[in-house]
């Protein structure tokens, strides 16, 4: 069995994602200083440039998108956002250079940072990478990870941990569900 692994693209945008551990309570991009620090880090800024208040929200709001439609259940709202972001990041297509897509060099270094992240995207939806870049279906969790099963079927980011945790909810309520039912049983 050939293990298929995420492009460049794909781990970017992962990375990008997790920037948010809804499990950890941690925010990489919390102000728009660690945003400038997180795109040095990932090499999409070469130096720290300076992100003004609007940048940072477009990035967050970029993230916030990107995360739903990852999700698989997606608020129109967030992806209509973050859509809203994208329409300001302008992109060039070249013919004979490689790659053929990069931001416009017009764009002040933190939008090229941020076009970078929407080329990367648009790689892994043009591919299907998409299908198998994945958020956590455990909502407490949220984290997005590479599903490598066949199908494209893992709900959880780890089997051990969230999907127990999902499985163990199921019963839980199962029990509570046959115990309520036995309970007016009885009642009767
Ligand atoms: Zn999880």
């Amino acid at each position: 069995m050939s293990m298929i692994e995420p492009s460049a693209q794909a781990e970017l945008v992962a990375a990008f994602a997790n920037t948010l551990d809804l499990d950890d309570e941690t925010d990489f991009l919390t102000t728009p200083a660690d945003a400038a620090g997180w795109l040095v880090a990932q090499g999409l800024v070469e130096r720290p440039a300076g992100l003004d208040d609007r940048d940072h929200r477009m990035l967050l709001d970029l993230r916030a998108g990107i995360r739903d439609a990852l999700g698989g259940v997606t608020s129109a709202d967030r992806l209509a956002v973050g859509d809203a972001v994208l329409r300001e990041l302008p992109v060039l297509v070249s013919l004979g250079a490689t790659p053929a897509l990069r931001p416009a060099p017009t764009l002040p270094a933190p939008r090229r940072a941020m076009a970078t992240l929407a080329i990367a995207w648009s790689h892994l939806v043009s591919t299907g990478e998409a299908d198998r870049l994945k958020r956590c279906a455990d909502d407490t969790c949220g984290w997005v990870f590479w599903d490598v099963s066949r199908n494209h079927s893992r709900r959880w980011c780890t089997m051990s941990v969230c999907g127990n945790r999902a499985k163990a909810r199921a019963y839980a309520a199962r029990q509570r569900a046959r115990g309520s039912a036995s309970a007016s049983t009885t009642n009767c």
